[in-house]
């Protein structure tokens, strides 16, 4: 059987671009922050980087897939030219108040779920790195290790609690 492959999980606001209250409702508030080296890094050591993270504004409706679409190529495409891949984002676009209960709503570890699956990735090798304690306890409920940063907080901080 094929090796199965590990990945570091990436919360989105306040961990790649810069945390703006509830949510990024908008391309202009949409601003990455400098991890492109610390991402390289962990990519050189063979994790995929996948992200996971609410959007609940979309249930809400305080913007669009198109525009969430829209500040996801362009993650995408910055990570691109500083050489690191983003292998995928899971979002949840469900919010309890608006489309009820879902799976996949951190602290739930849907998100994380999906990816394990789709990229056969082994949990106990990979981590989950957010600033929020409902990001923690979504990894750790995925079984994988959960790092718990400030909101933009440099991540080339805890770069050394990752092997
Ligand atoms: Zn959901």
């Amino acid at each position: 059987m094929p090796a199965k492959n590990k990945a570091v999980f990436l919360d989105r606001d306040g961990v790649l671009n810069r945390e703006m209250g509830d949510y990024v409702c908008h391309f202009e508030d949409f601003h990455l922050l400098d991890n492109f080296e610390a991402l390289k890094t962990l990519q050189d050591k063979g994790y995929l980087l996948i992200v996971a993270t609410n959007q609940g504004g979309l249930a809400k409706g305080w913007y669009s897939e198109d525009e969430l679409a829209k500040m996801h190529r362009h993650l995408k495409e910055q990570y691109n030219k500083h050489g690191v891949e983003i292998t995928d984002i899971f979002y949840c676009p469900h919010h309890p108040d608006f489309t009820g209960d879902c799976d996949c709503r951190k602290p739930k570890p849907g998100l994380l779920l999906q990816g394990i699956e789709k990229y056969n990735i082994d949990p106990a090798k990979s981590y989950f790195i957010g600033d929020r304690e409902r990001d923690v306890e979504a990894g750790t409920a995925a079984g994988v290790k959960g790092i718990l940063v400030d909101s933009n907080q440099p991540l080339s901080e805890v770069l050394n609690l990752i092997e």
